[in-house]
């Protein structure tokens, strides 16, 4: 019997590798310094780790170093990015981003911002001739993320930054569930926005990228730290753990993404078999190699998630679990309510294993049965 409870839930955090670990370590008490007292040695050690971390990051993205720049996360990234629109501008974008995409957006269209939100089909793709009859002579960016964090699915980014690109409209692309899970291709992205603690990294830490000649307004003001995009002093463990953490994705994405993709097309036709009515959100290709989405009819995913005790599971994204409404991106994809009520994300990492997959599809199929005939009855 494996170690109980069996975490399924790596789109909302992964465990910090303890490779990442140790390389974190010296530079808590040791390597103490602030990378901005550049008048001593520990500030420049300090500085010099700093640098060195956004040469290994700029390495795995394939940007160059001065388009690296450090904050406290996604969240933040997501924030500076659309930080650059101004009332009279249009953005474009979908229901399917993160809330810190979706929520300055709608405080952006409050302050006079035109807003556009493209509609993704059945399986969550966007339609890139869609976006080009969207685009006005105002339009000043496109924000469509790369790989979505409930239902797995990768959007054409390619096809949409060279759209962008051709009518000189910036393209934001937020990549924090897709780094380091599968290859990006970055040359049409203006803007990027990543985060550590999803690739086995610290949390409290991630970053952007800002192609050369954008000028970004801050939405930390201050010391003028990382060339005054984002003031505040930075956080050197973190972005030394986040640095490593992109290394040994470097390394080893390519072969765990395929061992994963088996283990998650496991879970999926198990899943599909041996539970009656139940129905996969999401497409079977051009997906997140972890993630599987599954709504259980009949039944009501909180219920199932009680039940399943032995495992941490997710329905939607667990920044907005707490609220009780059904998923906005379920929503946007057409699925009814009553079946996004019962949906249930499974967030594969690399401490699964097989067993793991045969012991969840068993607790699923007594549970899921269980709680239809109590809900019968
Ligand atoms: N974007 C996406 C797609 C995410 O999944 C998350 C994390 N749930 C974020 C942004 C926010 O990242 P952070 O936790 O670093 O603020």
């Amino acid at each position: 019997m494996p170690a109980l409870p069996i975490y399924m839930d790596h789109h909302a955090t992964t465990p910090v590798d303890s490779r990442v670990v140790e390389a974190m370590l010296p530079y808590f008490s040791e390597n103490f310094g602030n990378p901005a007292s550049l008048t001593h040695e520990h500030g420049r050690r300090a500085s010099n780790a700093v640098e060195e971390s956004r040469f290994s990051i700029a390495r795995f993205f394939g940007v160059q170093l001065n388009e690296v720049y450090f904050t406290a996360g996604a969240t933040e990234s997501n924030n500076i990015a659309l930080n650059l629109l101004t009332p009279g501008d249009h953005l474009i974008t979908s229901a399917l981003e993160h809330k810190s995409i979706v929520v300055p957006a709608k405080r952006l269209e409050k302050h006079g911002v035109q807003v556009t939100l493209l509609t993704p089909d059945r399986d969550g793709f966007l339609d890139p001739d869609e976006l080009k009859r969207a685009l006005r002579p105002n339009t000043k960016l496109v924000a469509v993320e790369a790989a979505n964090g409930e239902i797995g699915t990768l959007q054409p980014v390619a096809e949409i930054g060279a759209i962008c690109r051709d009518r000189g409209v910036l393209f934001h692309s937020d990549v924090t569930q897709a780094a380091g899970k599968v290859p990006i291709d970055m040359t049409n992205v203006d803007l990027a926005a990543f985060s550590a603690h999803k690739l086995y990294g610290p949390k409290g830490v991630g970053g952007m990228i800002v192609r050369r000649g954008i000028r970004i307004e801050p939405v930390m003001l201050g010391g003028g730290q990382e060339k005054g995009a984002r003031s505040g002093t930075v956080n050197v463990p973190g972005v030394v753990g986040m640095a490593t953490a992109f290394r040994i994705r470097g390394e080893e994405m390519a072969a765990e993404s395929e061992w994963l993709t088996q283990l998650r097309n496991e879970l999926w036709d198990r899943v599909v078999d041996q539970v009656p009515e139940a129905f996969v959100n999401g497409p079977r290709e051009r997906r997140l190699p972890g993630n599987l989405n599954v709504s259980f009819d009949r039944v009501e995913s909180d219920s199932v998630m009680m039940a399943m005790r032995h495992f941490s599971l997710s329905s939607g994204s667990a920044c907005s679990s707490g609220e009780r409404s059904a998923s906005p991106v379920l929503t946007a994809i057409g699925v009814p309510e009553s079946l996004a009520y019962g949906s249930i994300r499974f967030g594969l990492g690399r401490s699964n294993t097989k067993e793991h997959i045969a012991l969840l599809v068993e607790d699923l199929k007594r549970n899921v049965g269980r709680l239809r005939e109590i809900s019968a009855a």
